[in-house]
Parts: structure tokens; sequence; C-alpha cells
């Protein structure tokens, strides 16, 4: 048994860095977690919490329902797998496997024993006698993992442990990996910014993002029903295509109109988009997204669905055999009063081969079906799995609008502040000035907080 549950856990950096936020994860027993997300969205921090290497600054941590937040990580029964291996380099494979049975007074039968039998499992038997410099990245990763086998941990931790090999053995170690997790059963956490390695490996994905969790779900929950725009473009490539939208028609016929096209999206995708008057025909902005796979350049399917069908320009094309990328731009936009042209990129994958070249304009249709939409203000999407799941969806979206609300009103209330102190600090100097008879003609105060409350913010 080696379950985990983590509560609220954040964690604040002395520097005051916010690493992680609100982080809540029931995991069971002999799963394979992975947490993935960009550079720095706090994935490492979360691993290194549950390891004990960080201190948790709120929240609890438990392993087997003990909380764990204050136990040295000696004590936590886990093993954890670096991504620059950390082998000892003056010791042999075998020693360096062993080493952290001897330290904790093991029988020497017993460390031969399992140091013996992680090596038949990985395939380095015949390395034992070998330093680290005479191993190849691979074999050295084999090592690293070996000697967290023989400590038989309750909980693998693994922090991007195959970052350093090259792409062919990178794919090679996953499927050993994974073949390791079943053959092991026990609790396997591991962190990676590669999206394939998560899809592939987990069993369930929290997928991460500025130390906020996006989504937990299993990895094809993950690519068919993204929760947000983040998770849509982070799981998969190419990337899902994403364009400003908004929905039009009537209830019955809901097209989304975006640039200058206009598809109908699919009855059964139209029951299951929450607060759907909030949107039809009101100009409320939507974000379209679809996946480059689930656009079809087959000419019997575009001649059977007119109304999924697009035109494109195609800029570029990449064959690679079994399929064609087409990197493509809709329809251009002209404003009239400024001539703006609006261009969106579009990629499709297509099973055809040849039939384009750069520089033509061509239909494609999309499957609709497999569509995606999402509030354009909180990014959630706004299609649910099920009809059930659409009161959810829909509290989850009021929740977030309240959110941006509340955030809103504190940066007003903060500028407003700013504002007073300065108009403050301005009619300080002037009084000054006027005291020594170098007045000079100002803008009265409420002027001044007029015009640094109304002064425009970039955008974040
Ligand atoms: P990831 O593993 O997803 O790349 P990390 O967990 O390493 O991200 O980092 C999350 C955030 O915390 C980043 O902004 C990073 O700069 C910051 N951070 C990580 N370690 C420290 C540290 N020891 N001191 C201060 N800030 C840190």
């Amino acid at each position: 048994m080696s379950s985990l549950n983590l509560k609220g856990i954040y964690k604040v950096y002395p520097s005051g860095v916010v690493a992680v936020t609100d982080f809540n994860l029931d995991i069971e027993d002999k799963e394979f977690i992975v947490f993935v997300g960009p550079s720095g969205c706090g994935k490492s921090t979360t691993l290194r919490m549950i390891a004990g290497l960080e201190a948790i600054s709120a929240g609890e941590l438990y392993i087997d329902g003990l909380l764990v937040n204050d136990i040295a990580p000696k004590d936590r029964d886990i093993a954890m797998v670096f991504q620059n291996y950390a082998l000892y380099p003056h010791m042999t494979v075998y020693d360096n496997m062993a080493f952290g049975l001897k330290l904790r007074k093991m029988p020497k039968a017993e460390i031969d024993a399992r140091v013996r039998e992680a090596a038949r499992i990985l395939g380095i038997e015949m390395y034992l006698s070998r330093k680290p410099s005479a191993l190849s990245g691979g074999q050295r990763q084999r090592v690293a993992l070996g000697r967290a086998i023989v400590r038989e941990p309750k909980v693998f931790l693994l922090d991007e442990p195959l970052s350093n090999l090259d792409a062919k053995l990178r794919a090679q170690m996953r499927t050993e990996i994974t073949k390791l997790h079943d053959r092991l059963a026990t609790t396997f956490i591991y962190v990676t910014h590669d999206q394939v390695e998560a899809m592939t490996m987990g069993t369930r994905i929290v997928v991460m993002k500025d130390g906020f969790m996006q989504q937990v779900d299993e990895p094809l929950n993950l690519y068919d029903y993204p929760i947000n725009q983040f998770v849509a473009g982070f799981i998969g490539t190419p990337q899902m295509n994403f364009f400003d939208a908004v929905l039009t028609g009537t209830k019955n016929k809901v097209y989304v109109e975006f640039g200058e096209d206009k598809v109908l999206l699919p009855k059964e995708k139209v029951a299951l988009i929450c607060n759907l008057d909030e949107y039809l025909n009101t100009g409320k902005p939507v974000i379209f997204g679809i996946r480059p796979e689930n656009i079809k350049a087959d000419p019997a399917v575009i001649s059977a669905n007119k109304e999924s069908v697009i035109s494109v320009n195609v800029e570029f094309i990449e064959g690679l055999g079994a399929e064609t990328l087409l990197y493509c731009k809709t329809k251009d936009i002209i404003e009239s009063d400024d001539i703006i042209e609006v261009k969106s990129n579009l990629t499709a994958k297509v099973e055809n081969r040849t039939f384009a070249k750069a520089g033509d304009t061509i239909e494609l249709a999309l499957d609709l079906s497999r569509c995606h939409l999402f509030d354009k203000e909180t990014e959630i999407t706004i299609v649910a799995r099920t009809e059930d799941g659409k009161a959810e969806l829909e509290a989850m979206q009021a929740a977030r609008v309240e959110e941006e609300r509340i955030k809103a009103e504190e940066r007003a209330a903060k500028e407003a502040e700013e504002a007073a102190k300065l108009a403050a600090k301005l009619e300080k100097k002037n009084a000054m000035l006027k005291k020594f008879g170098f007045a000079k003609k100002s803008a009265p105060a409420e002027e001044v907080v007029e015009e640094v409350v109304e002064e425009p913010k970039d955008e974040e």
C-alpha cells in the first residue's frame, strides 16, 4: 500500500516566489502519476516537497495516511531518480546501487540479492564492475533507476529522468520505465515537460501552469476534453489551431464564425454547450479550437460536408511520408476603415500526399464533432463532456468570472491608492514652491488623480 494525499499544498520560496499554489491530489496505490507543464510551472518543486527536499509552506502531505510534512526525507520510504543521474563516479555500478543499503546496515547477502535482481530487471548485469564513466547515458540512467529499485521504496519519484538522453534512447527508456512500473507495482510520480512522455507513460496526468494545477485526468481525456485553452494547446502535436470566433444562427443550427469562415456545429456538440444563450448571436467572443488531425483534405469528405468546409491559402508543406502537414492561412479579413488584414495560421495533418503546393488556395473540411470552444475571457471550455457535466462547468465559469472581477477591483483600488499618494505628493511640492515664491500654475490635485487613474494600463 502506498497512497499519497496532497491537501492545499503551497510553496513560497524565501525570495517570495510562489512556486506552487493550492495543490490538491489524491494518488492511489500503484498509480503512475505524471506532472507535466512548461519550465518553471512548479513540477519539480512539488516533487521535491513530496521527497522532503523542500519544506512545505502550507498544506498537508500524507503518505499512507500518515502526515509527513515534518518527517525527514530518509524516513519517508521514497526513492528519487534525478535527471543528472547523481551517481558516485569513483564507485562501481554495483557499489553505487549497494551504497544506500549499506548505509542502512542491511545484511550483505540481502544487498547482493537485491542489487543482482535490480541489475537483471534493468539489463545491466554485465556492467556491475564498471565505473559510471565507462557507461553510456542510457546505461547510467539505468544504474540510477537500479539504485532506487534496490531500496524497494513505497513511492518512486522521477524528476525528468530522460531529458539527458537522445530522442531514440528516450523513446526506448520510456517503454522500459512503463514496464518497470508494471513489474514493481509501486506508485510512481514522474515529472516531465514533454507531453509525449506524459501521454505515453502516465495513468493520470497533472497539467500545471504558473504553479497552478490546470487539469488532472487520464491521458486520452486530456486530449479529448481539455478543460481550458492552455491544456488544449499543451497536449497534442502539432498544436491545436485556435481562432477568435462568435456563435451565430439559431438553437437548431449553430454556426461558428471566424475570419471570413462559417461552419455548422453538429447538434450533439450544441447540446453540450453551457449557457448557449450568452453566446448565440450576442457577439460574446469564444475561442474555436480544432486539432490539425481533425482537418481533412479528402475530396469525398469535402463534398459530403459542405457546411464544415473552409478555404485556405497553403504557405508550405511538409511531407512526412505517412502524413502531410499543411501550413496555411485562413482567409483574410480586411477591415474597411483601417484596412487591417487579419490572417490566422492553420496547420492541417492530412493523409493525402502532394495534392497541393505552396501558394494554392484549397478547401479543407473540419471534423466539427471533434472541435473545441472556449470562453475568450475565462479560457475555460464551454462544451461539457456530458449533459450531467454542464452544471459543474457553468459553476466553474461563474467562479472564474467572479475571480477576475475581484482581481480587477483590487487592481483598481491599488491604482486609486497610488494616484492619491501621487496627488498628495504633488500638492506638498506645490505648497513648498508657493512658500518660497516659485509657485507654478499646475492642475488641481483632483485632475491629476483623474489622469493617473485613467492612464491606460498595458495588457498583461
Ligand atoms: P519546473 O520544475 O516546472 O520547471 P520549478 O518547480 O523548478 O519548475 O520552479 C517553479 C518556480 O519556482 C520557478 O519560478 C522557479 O524559478 C522558482 N524556484 C525554483 N527553485 C527555487 C529556489 N530554490 N529558490 C527560489 N525560487 C525557486
